[in-house]
């Protein structure tokens, strides 16, 4: 079967929604792209979808190559044969419908060699269902794209029953390579990973609202403003469509609330027809607010979530990781599920489904065996230090990439793509366990950055403030003091928006580099606040009282030649200058002598807050302190030697 090398063109078959999108995407990515349809008129209209797309971003600047080049990547075509033939993969992306699907499998695997992949794009259907008639079904996966696919980030990667390795991991690799996040889903079941955790939270408040415990506004504002998730239960689904969830249901046999079942049958399937539990014609469209919330459950909606979390690591289809990058960037939630279960508890998690399935008797609500097992084990979440995680030592981190390379340099990367990198209460508190815990020894200087190319970080995660405890907010500063502290130059490595939190941690940084695109603000007057990482005392300190106080108090946004012209940054240079820049700070570092670099650190930020003369007694201490050292025998005998010293931080 092919390798990723060997994939040069790709097919998508069906010129809608998700199949102009999955090929614009591809030839984003330099492929060779076929879009096929059935009638001339549907894949001219796919075509004139994708054009207009891609020349939007690269009007915003989003694309390395011109539109012309991305353009005259895709071929259209109506004739199967033509448009499968020369393809490496293809994916599927017609209604759906079984029998169709069924069908085009067939017919694709009449004209494509033996080797091309054959994927889906369904979202419903199992895999080998649609591959049951394929003479192959080896080479058939599932390619799980979200909707937009130019916007959204996550993949579901999904093995039929006889799919093999290596052509999972093509496909996997295949998504990668168009800059998505692929996941795998390694068994073939219904919903695959996304829509089997998100399922139960929109059906669930229709169950509350059946039983009478809660109501459209009280579910939504309780699942909104008290638990941090983006939209209530009842406003998703008028978002995605009654019917879509009423169709899913049914497909698999599995029972629906009244209150979805009534509204689907009125014809009020949410937005696109004007009224679903909001009234969207006629009426004030969603309409709810703190003031709504009314003691609802939340508790019983995210403990069938966790329950179906659970089912998925029990039976092997999916890992705890997996499923929480699936629910973050498919499902658009602040966390992912495996995480908020080992905060809120598996035992109390487990309680609320027993008691639950012994008053109604729903099989929604049988506990996983894995969940129960996990509860036996003692293994109940983060304060039993195991739960979907392991707590234990180092512990997990779910918001920092960092690595530590041979010459020792820590690179640490901000990585919350789906909110532009903002913090939330666990990323901060990894900044700062990854800056206490670090072995100094190991380190030399460290480079922090923001994933994905858009911002350093949006600041702090608004959405949490409503549902965050106040007493930890108030603990940012720590963040930014382990930063600030920690005894190794700090590189901030700015490419994008760098907002609010991300500003301060720039600030607690020693240096600031910043590609020219970048913008900076401190936007915290807007929500009624004031910085709360360091920035009103780091800020000024920086670019001094007026400015200080025009970005604090009137939200002013700097772009980078601007915070260039104040000093907030040390550079700012051109995007493609950027790595070359930091790398030119970051050889400096590893070269420079440890002790030296980490006294001058220490002295130059101390000796701020002090008088003059205080602050030449710290010079004066540091001064006699290197001049004993290792470091300074073997500077001084490289510079008579004319050669690098090799210093050793002894
Ligand atoms: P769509 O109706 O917008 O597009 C389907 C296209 O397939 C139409 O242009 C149709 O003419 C064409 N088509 C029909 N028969 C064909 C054939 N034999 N060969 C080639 N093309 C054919 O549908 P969509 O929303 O793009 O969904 C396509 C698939 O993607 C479905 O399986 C759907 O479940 C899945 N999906 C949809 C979404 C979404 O939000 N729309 C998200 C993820 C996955």
């Amino acid at each position: 079967m092919v390798s990723l090398s060997q994939v040069d063109t790709v097919t998508v078959l069906g010129a809608g929604s998700m199949g102009h999108g999955i090929a614009e995407v591809s030839a984003i990515a330099g492929y060779d792209v076929v879009l096929r349809d059935i009638e001339d008129e549907y894949v001219q209209n796919g075509y004139d979808q994708l054009e207009w797309s891609v020349k939007k971003l690269a009007e915003k600047g989003q694309l390395s190559d011109s539109p012309e080049e991305i353009l005259a990547r895709v071929e259209t075509t109506t004739d199967l044969e033509a448009a499968v033939s020369g393809a490496d993969i293809v994916i599927e992306a017609a209604p759906e419908n079984l029998g169709l699907k069924r069908d085009i499998f067939s017919e694709v695997e009449a004209f494509a060699s033996d080797e091309t992949i054959i994927a889906t794009n369904t979202s419903s259907l199992r895999v080998s269902d649609i591959a049951a008639e394929v003479a192959l079904p080896r080479r058939c996966c599932g390619l799980h794209f979200f909707n937009p696919p130019v916007k959204m980030d996550l993949v579901e990667v999904v093995y039929g029953e006889k799919t093999t390795e290596d052509v999972a991991e093509t496909a996997y690799e295949f998504a990668e390579s168009l800059d998505k996040t692929p996941i795998y889903v390694q068994k073939d079941v219904p919903e695959f990973v996304v829509n089997n955790v998100l399922t139960p939270f929109m059906e669930e408040a229709g169950w509350m609202l059946d039983d009478g415990t809660a109501t459209v506004e009280s579910v939504d504002a309780t699942m909104v403003y008290e638990r941090g998730y983006p939209m209530g239960p009842c406003e998703l689904n008028d978002f995605g469509g009654l019917d879509i969830l009423a169709h899913t249901r049914d497909q698999w046999d599995r029972p629906i609330p009244e209150s979805i079942r009534d509204r689907v049958e009125a014809d009020k399937l949410g937005r696109k027809t004007g009224a679903g539990f909001y009234d969207y014609d006629d009426g004030p469209g969603v309409d709810y607010g703190p003031e709504d919330l009314a003691g609802v459950d939340s508790l019983r909606i995210e403990a069938r979530m966790i329950n179906a979390a659970a089912k998925l690591v029990g039976d092997g289809v999916a890992t705890p990781e997996d499923i929480d990058i699936g629910m973050r960037l498919g499902g658009g939630l602040p966390e992912g599920t495996c995480r908020t279960a080992d905060k809120i508890g598996l035992d109390a998690v487990l309680e609320k489904l027993e008691s639950l399935y012994s008053e109604t008797g729903a099989d929604r609500y049988a506990p996983a065996d894995y969940l129960v097992e996990l509860v036996e084990d003692g293994n109940t979440g983060e304060a039993a230090g195991q739960g979907f995680y392991d707590y234990s030592g180092d512990g997990p981190y779910f918001y920092l990439d960092h690595e530590i390379d041979d010459r020792g340099v820590l690179s640490v990367t901000l990585d919350r793509q789906e909110r532009l990198n903002a913090f939330n209460d666990d990323m901060f508190a990894e900044v700062e366990r990854l800056m206490t815990t670090a072995d100094v020894d190991d380190v030399r200087c460290v480079v922090f950055e923001g994933a994905g190319g858009k911002a350093f970080s949006s600041g702090a995660d608004v959405t949490a403030f409503t549902t965050t405890d106040p007493i930890s907010m108030m603990d940012i500063d720590q963040t930014m003091v382990a930063v600030a502290e920690f005894e190794r130059p700090t590189i901030a490595k700015i490419d994008g928006y760098c907002f609010g939190a991300g500003l301060e941690l720039s600030l607690a940084c020693d240096f600031r580099v910043a590609s020219d695109g970048s913008s900076f603000a401190s936007p915290e007057i807007d929500l009624g606040l004031i910085p709360g990482g360091g920035g009103t005392q780091r800020l000024v300190r920086t670019v001094g009282e007026p400015l200080a106080k025009e970005m604090i108090f009137r939200g002013t946004h700097l772009s980078a030649s601007e915070a260039e012209t104040a000093d907030l940054l040390n550079e700012a240079v051109p995007e493609d200058e950027l790595d070359d820049t930091i790398e030119s700070y970051v050889s400096d570092f590893v070269r420079g002598p440890p002790t030296a670099l980490k006294v001058a650190k220490r002295i130059i930020d101390k000796g701020q807050d002090v008088d003059l003369e205080s602050g030449l007694s710290l010079e004066k201490q540091g001064f006699s302190l290197l001049i004993t050292t290792d470091d300074m025998v073997e500077g001084v005998t490289a510079f008579r030697e004319d050669r690098e010293p090799e210093f050793t931080g002894e």
